[in-house]
């Protein structure tokens, strides 16, 4: 079965241009000026812009938190992706404690069959022992090239012995691992302060998790990876003053790869302090910051101190936020986000001018494709490359509705928020499986096994 896309404006990380497009089955076979297959069928793509189908390496999909269960399971992230123009979402797999890693990424298998799109997964290293250890080679065989390390949240933590021994062991496999970063006593003392003043509502959220706590653990955890010699990422990355110790580090000589997700170039915290408990619809962490530091980021953005936008898309509903209504500690922390990601980056970004389309390329696709080991299939519009495919119509406006979302939320934390033009089709490996909104496949996606990072 061939598709020959007629006189598309291809846009990819580095460079755009317009041209027909060929897949063939599930690659694409050819590009060129102008394309003659008279068995193919033909989509005409005048006045549409082609993206290569995003990637979203930051989703929480079926993920057991706080005595709940994200909203979004594979079932639903799966639709919402594709729905917003991701086609592939590498969630993290999460062993129960003290089990395997073999059994985290079992597990996470049977969560993730079915889902609509292509899915790949890191581990969550928060356990460190040698039977662990032993385990990473065996990952790396079955697709599993990057791991998630937390500097935060007792249940999570490994201390800092660990984590280098950690960034040691993944550097000498050519693996890599994301971290959170935020200190983990201060934020405690903090809450402890609030608690005991009474201080229980959502606004309490930002204040006990400040900018500072983020830099902290991301120059420890920078320092941590100079001394093991090892690349590292900081995912979902906030504020100016995370963004110093990044500069800092890269001075040293370091690889640091920079994350960060549309809530933090979009929301500010404080939405924290709305009335009532709307509040609690934000709760994040790290939290929302400041007009200041949403400017920080886009310009990090354009310059390419950012290398990618994902989303950590941790969705629960207003009930289950309503968990923490006497006590904000309690809130389930996560925002939807998986569907809405490109469309903002599109509108906010690109059409607002703050980066060019092929950056915002570079940032959804391109960029996650080479770190986490699926360039070559994903990540470009390329011949032999999968037709993963947005075809985006930049005419138009439309706000975004929660009401009409795929995600399984009754709210999104972007309602309202105008969106300039839509996305009209999303192929997934040669197969047309979302239109208009509409999904057309419910479980064409299949499980990536990565390749090692491309670190450069
Ligand atoms: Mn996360």
């Amino acid at each position: 079965m061939k598709t020959l896309f007629r006189n598309a404006e291809i846009v990819n990380a580095d460079g755009s241009q317009c041209a027909d497009v060929l897949v063939c089955g599930e690659k694409i076979e050819r590009i060129a000026p102008r394309i003659e297959s008279p068995e193919a069928r033909v989509v005409d793509c005048d006045g549409l812009l082609m993206f290569p189908g995003a990637i979203d390496a930051h989703t929480h999909f079926d993920l057991d938190v706080a005595n709940t269960t994200t909203a979004d399971d594979f079932r639903s992230g799966g639709r919402a992706a594709l729905a917003g123009g991701t086609t592939t979402v590498i969630d993290f797999a999460c062993p129960n404690k003290g089990e395997s890693l073999q059994s985290g990424l079992e597990l996470w298998k049977r969560k993730a069959a079915g889902c609509a799109c292509d899915y790949g997964f890191h581990m969550t290293i928060d356990d460190w022992n040698e039977s662990i250890r032993s385990e990473l080679p065996a990952m790396l065989a079955q697709g599993v090239s990057s791991f998630k390390m937390y500097l935060t949240y007792p249940a999570m933590m490994i201390g800092d012995q660990a984590v280098f021994e950690a960034l040691r062991a993944l550097k000498e496999l050519g693996a890599i691992a994301g971290v959170h970063c935020e200190n983990a006593g201060i934020i405690d003392a903090l809450i402890a302060e609030h608690k005991a003043a009474g201080a229980l509502s959502p606004a309490s959220h930002p204040q006990c998790r400040p900018d500072l706590t983020e830099a902290e653990a991301v120059g420890r955890l920078l320092k941590m990876a100079a001394l093991a010699d090892a690349p590292v990422v900081t995912v979902h990355t906030t504020c100016a003053a995370a963004m110093s110790e990044i500069q800092a580090a890269r001075a040293r000589g370091q690889k640091v790869y920079v994350e960060t997700c549309p809530q933090y170039l979009l929301l500010e915290d404080r939405y924290y302090s709305l009335p009532g408990f709307e509040g609690a619809r934000y709760v994040c962490a790290p939290p929302l910051r400041k007009p200041r530091d949403q400017a920080r980021l886009w310009h990090a953005m354009a310059d390419g101190e950012i290398q990618t936008v994902n989303t950590d898309h941790c969705s629960f509903t207003l009930a289950q936020k309503e968990l923490g209504r006497e006590d904000f500690t309690r809130i389930p922390g996560g925002l939807p986000g998986v569907e809405t990601r490109l469309e903002l980056l599109y509108t906010y970004g690109v059409a607002a001018g703050r980066i060019t389309k092929e950056k915002m390329v570079e940032l959804l696709s391109a960029n996650n494709a080479r770190l986490y080991g699926l360039w070559g299939r994903k990540g470009a519009i390329r011949e032999g490359f999968d037709a993963d495919l947005v075809l985006y119509d930049p005419k138009g406006e439309h706000p975004i509705r929660g009401a009409a979302q795929k995600a399984n939320v009754d709210y999104n934390p972007y309602e309202d928020f105008p969106i300039s033009g839509s996305i009209r089709q999303v192929w997934l490996r040669g197969r047309l499986s979302a239109e208009d909104g509409k999904i057309l496949r419910e479980e064409g996606g299949q499980y990536l096994s990565r390749g090692l990072p491309i670190l450069d």
